[in-house]
C-alpha cells in the first residue's frame, strides 16, 4: 500500500517535470520535442542528474549547475503541485475508470495554473485536446449519464461567459473555454460547486495578498490557481458539501 502510494507520488514528480516544459514551451510557442531540455539562460543541455525533480533544485540550491544563474522556483512547485494533485485524486477514486477523466482534468488544471501564474494565460492549445479527451472519455466512463457530463460543459461555459461579460474583462477567454472542460469532467452540480469554492478562496486569497502588499486594488490576479482549488475540491466532497448546504435549506 504505502508502496504504491508512494509510487504515485514518485510518478506525480517526474510528470509535474513534464508539465513545467509544456507550460514554458507552449507559452514560447516553442516545440515540445526538441531542443533537448536545456538552461533557459546559458543554453547547457541537462543532464539526467540535473532532471531530478526537486532533488536536483534542493541539490543544486536553485541554481543552474553551469551558469550559476538562479532556477525559477517555479519549478520545484510545478512538480509538487502535480504530484499532490495526482496523489489526491489518485486517493479519491483508486484504480478504477474514474482515474482516466480525473487525470485529464488534473493535467489540465496544472497546465492552465502554470501558464497562468506565469503570463496570466490559459491556452487552448492544451485546453481543447483535454476537452476533446474528456468528451470521449465521459461517452463511457462516469456514474451518470453522457448528456449530464455535457451539459456540465455547457453549465461551465455559460457561467464563466457571464461573468466575463459581467466583470468586464476581469475574467480571460482562457478562464471560459478551461470551465467547458471542467464542466464536462463534474457534470452541472459539482461545476457550479467548484465555482463557488474557487471565488471564496481567491476572494480570500486576493484580501490576504492586498493586505500583505503584494496585490494593489483593481489589479488583474491570476485565477487560474483558485479554479484549481475549488475544482479539486469539489470533486472530491462537492456532493457532501451540497448535501450539507442543503439541510439548512430544507
Ligand atoms: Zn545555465
Amino acid at each position: 500500500m504505502i508502496f504504491i502510494d508512494s509510487l504515485v507520488f514518485i510518478y506525480g514528480l517526474v510528470l509535474g517535470s513534464f508539465f513545467n516544459v509544456v507550460a514554458i514551451r507552449l507559452l514560447n510557442k516553442e516545440s515540445l520535442a526538441f531542443p533537448p531540455s536545456h538552461c533557459v539562460h546559458c543554453q547547457h543541455r541537462l543532464h539526467a542528474l540535473d532532471l531530478l525533480p526537486v532533488i536536483s533544485y534542493l541539490f543544486l540550491k536553485g541554481k543552474c549547475r553551469y551558469c550559476k544563474v538562479s532556477i525559477s522556483p517555479l519549478y520545484p512547485f510545478g512538480e509538487i503541485l502535480t504530484a499532490f494533485s495526482i496523489f489526491f485524486v489518485y486517493k479519491l477514486v483508486g484504480i478504477s475508470y474514474e482515474l482516466i477523466p480525473s487525470l485529464l482534468l488534473t493535467g489540465l488544471l496544472v497546465i492552465s495554473v502554470l501558464t497562468d501564474i506565469r503570463k496570466q494565460l490559459i491556452l487552448d492549445v492544451v485546453t481543447f485536446p483535454i476537452l476533446g479527451g474528456l468528451v470521449i472519455s465521459r461517452l463511457f466512463i462516469g456514474t451518470e449519464p453522457f448528456w449530464y457530463y455535457l451539459l456540465g460543459g455547457l453549465v461551465g461555459f455559460t457561467l464563466l461567459l457571464f461573468i466575463a461579460i459581467v466583470s468586464n474583462g476581469g475574467m480571460g477567454g482562457g478562464d471560459i473555454k478551461l470551465y467547458a472542460a471542467i464542466g464536462v469532467a463534474l457534470g452541472p452540480k459539482l461545476t457550479l460547486m467548484s465555482l463557488i469554492l474557487a471565488s471564496f478562496v481567491g476572494a480570500i486569497a486576493g484580501l490576504l495578498l492586498m493586505i500583505i502588499g503584494k496585490l494593489k486594488r483593481g489589479q488583474p490576479m491570476a485565477f487560474g490557481p483558485y479554479i484549481m482549488i475549488g475544482c479539486l475540491i469539489s470533486y472530491g466532497y462537492g456532493n457532501f458539501l451540497w448535501n450539507w448546504y442543503m439541510t439548512f435549506l430544507l
